[in-house]
């Protein structure tokens, strides 16, 4: 890793007046997998918001592995996903899968998802090097830390650092949790590029009960935030729900994280 942009001279991004990563509290990201209605998506951001999250998070294009699966509401999703994020005062994150989207999700979204499957897509990690939007960009599910590391070098030696890293777990032969959450990525991706890193522990153990253990060990090894999945009722979702904690669970993850 010779010629690099990403020197590991701390970069803090800033989202509005929120600031993340540096020395900087950790910043607390969450929302349902997939928007799926107005009043799903209202409801949530405003009973997360009095929670006192900082960021909503919510699908709208979703990259399921099966083509039968529920594909998400693509744009009539994002104007709910603002809507609701106006409402609550909340900024909105939102994951984009192909480049013909860009231009609609960087004028609704305040932070742009490159998620896991996109990692290595090297052409769109490209046209977002060409925006100053801030990005959050999660580790491929089978990316070695020096490919994450080039995944961001894409970005930012194409004009724009302003990129968050997300942990979210890698495929390894143990298969008792979705992935294994990778943490000792998040001291060596700070160091190795000065970005921050926040931690994905839904889609890192695919367990709703390993949730409140491996969140307070991200935030134990240095995470900069942590993204979580929550849905007013996980057992009617319409993606991931067995790794979505109820809003009462978050809420009580958060009293014991603050
Ligand atoms: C997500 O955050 O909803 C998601 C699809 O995550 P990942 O890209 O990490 O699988
Ligand atoms: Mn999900």
């Amino acid at each position: 890793m010779n010629k690099k942009v990403l020197t590991g001279e701390a970069i803090t991004i800033s989202i509005g007046n929120l600031k993340i990563g540096t020395d900087n509290p950790p910043i607390f990201i969450a929302g349902p997998c997939s928007v799926e209605s107005r009043e799903q998506i209202l409801e949530t951001a405003l009973r997360l918001k009095e929670v006192g999250i900082h960021i909503l998070r919510g699908g709208v294009f979703k990259p399921r592995t099966s083509p039968y699966d529920f594909q998400g509401l693509e744009i009539e999703g994002l104007k709910y996903l603002r809507e609701a994020g106006d409402a609550a005062g909340l900024p909105i994150i939102t994951e984009l899968m192909d480049e013909k989207n860009m231009n609609i999700v960087l004028e609704y979204a305040d932070i742009i998802q490159i998620g896991s499957r996109n990692m290595y897509n090297y052409s769109l990690l490209k046209a977002l090097g060409n925006i100053q939007k801030p990005i959050l960009l999660k580790r491929g599910m089978s990316a070695t830390i020096k490919e994450w590391v080039m995944a961001a070098e894409y970005i930012a030696a194409y004009g724009n650092k302003n990129i968050i890293l997300c942990e979210r777990g890698i495929r390894t032969f143990e298969n008792y949790t979705r992935n294994t959450l990778d943490l000792a990525a998040v001291p060596i991706m700070k160091k190795e590029t000065g970005l921050p890193v926040i931690v994905d522990p839904s889609h890192g153990t695919g367990i709703r009960e390993l949730i409140n253990p491996m969140s307070k060990a991200a935030l134990a090894c240095g995470a900069d935030g942590l993204m979580i999945e929550v849905h007013p009722n996980p057992e009617k979702a319409l993606s991931d729900g067995h790794q979505s904690l109820t809003i009462e669970q978050y809420q009580k993850l958060f009293e014991e994280i603050h």
